[in-house]
């Protein structure tokens, strides 16, 4: 097996609030993690650090075995390798589908555009969208926008994706159309953690659940076993009032 990602001890600050407090986390190819906690506990600062969109305050973060964080590491380089989507689809409104693909791979990869164009096409064609290609983001159904943000990132064919909670905008009958997105993105090999409410289906489509708690990784195993035996107090808390507000 090959490793995709490796955190070590990973530490966050934002004034005097410490958010992640120590993290470890390593993930292999093809390997699909999901995150879970309450809202707060620091699952989008995970990502978002991983993705160097905030810097770490301590610890280290590899990619593919080069430590990202190493002063004087390519930041553009580490982002273009890694795809990230938001809760918000942040598509651009004044591009149409096709240059919202397009404009990664062409501006950032170098591909030439009708290759770019090329690919984008078959990615929408592959998710349902090829009919919209022409069309502007608000003349797309949430669920349509944020399959869209996914094929973007996934067109800059990144080593891993992060999905931070990218079903928690949209209204409940366009859910399940982006976690088939996700589905077939899991059973096609790609690395990815996601970030969840979706307890249901991280139980169904990850290969590890990680329970953050407070800017920890408290407890960390196979679905099943997190789900049916959590072993630790905090987790077995948090998945009560999940069930309780029927999300599992
Ligand atoms: P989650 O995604 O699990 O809900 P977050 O990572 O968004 O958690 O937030 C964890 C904590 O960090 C929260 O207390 C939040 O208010 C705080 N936080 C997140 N981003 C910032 C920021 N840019 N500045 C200050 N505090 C932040
Ligand atoms: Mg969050």
């Amino acid at each position: 097996m090959t490793e995709a990602l490796r955190l070590e001890d990973v530490h966050k600050s934002f004034g005097g609030l410490e958010v992640l407090k120590g993290i470890d986390l390593a993930l292999q190819r093809h390997e699909v993690v999901a995150l879970i906690g309450a809202s707060g506990s620091g699952k989008s600062t995970l990502l978002r650090c991983i993705n160097l969109l905030e810097r770490v305050d301590g610890g280290r973060i590899f990619l593919g075995g080069e430590d990202a964080t190493a002063p004087g590491a390519d930041v553009n380089g580490v982002r273009r390798r890694i795809g990230i989507v938001f809760q918000a689809f942040n598509l651009f409104p004044h591009m149409t589908v096709l240059r919202n693909v397009c404009l990664g791979p062409v501006e950032a990869l170098g591909i030439p555009d009708d290759r770019a164009h090329a690919e984008a096409e078959h990615l929408l064609g592959r998710f349902g969208l090829r009919e919209k290609i022409g069309e502007y983001p608000d003349r797309l159904s949430g669920g349509q926008q944020q399959r869209v943000a996914i094929i973007r990132a996934l067109a800059m064919h990144p080593e891993v994706i992060l999905l931070d909670e990218v079903t928690s905008a949209l209204d409940p009958e366009l859910i399940a159309e982006v976690l088939e997105v996700i589905r077939e993105l899991a059973e096609a090999g790609m690395t990815m953690i996601l970030a969840t409410h979706e307890m249901g289906f991280a139980r169904d489509i990850a290969h590890r659940v990680c329970f953050l708690d407070q800017g920890v990784i408290l407890e960390q195993g196979r679905p099943e076993r997190i789900f049916s035996r959590p072993e630790h107090p905090r987790t077995r808390r948090f998945l009560q009032r999940i069930v309780a507000a029927g999300r599992l």
